[in-house]
């Protein structure tokens, strides 16, 4: 997550459009709510919202005929200002996490990192909330004119991580007609906000960030080598938190890791198997992760098979370092039993959600991908796969 400006946002173009065109007739609404999937930029373009709101070019009342404000300039002193996260009328809520007395500190590293690393990733617990204190102290200050601006702008990162009263007491806020203050939530989990609360937002969707996108944004801005920036990117799923998480797990080599792992399956090797599943168990921080990992590059593996055998170009393969292998392997594998091998994946990746036994299941859904040679080459009982291969 970096501190841009609309025009800098990476990939949304529809939402950018959107916001600039808010910015440039200056008629806000008193919230919004940015949704859209983890890590596609809605906390990057919310910050960049209220920079456009608080920069001075905004102000005084827009003549008709002088250029069009619909963005922060950037340079003057309210911009280098928001830039630093340091505007007064500037407010930006984010969940945390751990002790109440550490919590300051928590709390001003997390700025500091987002201030200085343009490829700072936000990471919470399950547990973390937005700080009661920090709301309540908002609420009083909301009795108060801005500062500077003409309005407060407030930025609440993961807004569905609130309990009930802060929702109450937001909810009363937003209900004020002709308030200064502007709020913009951001949710990955809209369901998970009071329908009171998300009905009196304007809504605006994220979509997920395109692969060629993410692709060039790690080439270029992350410094991530070619062959690898096509396959974090494909592993992303549209976010680029998660495509800057996994680039520091060396992709490449666990994927090679993941993918030894079908050898002495398809060799009917049980025992080898076994071993080898419960070895695999021991790379990241815990087992469902690192498994769920190893399904996504089985996944990314066979669809790039698939892609193959109808005869796709090197650059639509996402594993394009090992191209040889999967062209070999499209030209022997029937597009039915890749098709049947991915929907064995997809179904063990919703089996982890429960409380499976990691180990166990790399062994199972291995043997199941390898085919007929360990007595598990049938289709899935209850196939809940996304029918998008
Ligand atoms: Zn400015």
């Amino acid at each position: 997550m970096a501190l841009v400006t609309i025009s800098e946002l990476l990939g949304q173009p529809a939402a950018a459009a959107f916001l600039r065109g808010v910015v440039a007739r200056g008629r806000y609404a008193n919230a919004y709510l940015f949704h859209g999937p983890a890590g596609s930029g809605k906390g990057t373009a919310a910050l960049a919202f209220a920079r456009a709101m608080l920069c001075d070019r905004g102000r005084p009342a827009r003549e008709p005929t002088g250029p069009v404000h619909d963005d922060a300039c950037g340079a003057c002193p309210a911009c280098r200002r928001s830039a630093r996260l340091q505007h007064p009328d500037l407010r930006f809520l984010f969940p945390v996490s751990g002790e109440e007395k550490e919590l300051d500190q928590t709390i001003a590293e997390t700025l500091e990192a987002l201030r200085t690393d343009p490829l700072f990733v936000f990471s919470y617990e399950k547990a973390a909330s937005i700080r009661l204190s920090l709301t309540r102290e908002l609420l009083r200050e909301l009795a108060y004119q801005p500062f500077e601006a003409a309005y407060r702008a407030i930025v609440v990162r993961d807004a569905d991580r609130m309990r009930e009263d802060q929702y109450s007491a937001l909810l009363k806020t937003l209900e004020e007609p002709g308030s200064t203050t502007i709020w913009v939530l951001t949710t990955a989990r809209p369901a998970r906000l009071p329908a009171t609360i998300r009905s009196r937002c304007q809504r605006i969707r994220f979509a997920p960030l395109p692969e060629t996108t993410l692709t060039s944004f790690l080439e270029a801005r992350a410094g991530v080598l070619p062959r690898e920036a096509r396959l974090l990117a494909a592993l992303s799923g549209g976010s680029l938190a998660r495509a800057l998480v996994l680039r520091d797990a060396e992709p490449l080599r666990l994927r090679d890791e993941a993918l030894g792992l079908l050898a002495p399956a398809i060799q009917g090797d049980g025992a080898g198997l076994w071993k080898a599943a419960q070895g695999f168990m021991k790379y990241g921080r815990t087992g469902r992760e690192t498994l769920r990992r190893m399904i996504e590059f089985h996944q990314l593996w066979l669809r790039d098979v698939l892609r193959a055998s109808v005869g796709a170009p090197r650059e639509a393969l996402a594993n394009r370092d090992r191209e040889t292998e999967i062209r070999r392997q499209a030209e022997t594998l029937d597009p039915r039993e890749i098709r049947r091998r991915l929907m064995v994946l997809e179904e063990a990746l919703h089996s982890i959600e429960g409380n499976v036994t990691a180990d166990l299941t790399v062994f199972s859904t291995m043997a199941r991908v390898a085919g007929a040679r360990l007595g598990e080459g049938q289709w899935p009982a209850h196939p809940r796969a996304r029918w998008d291969y």
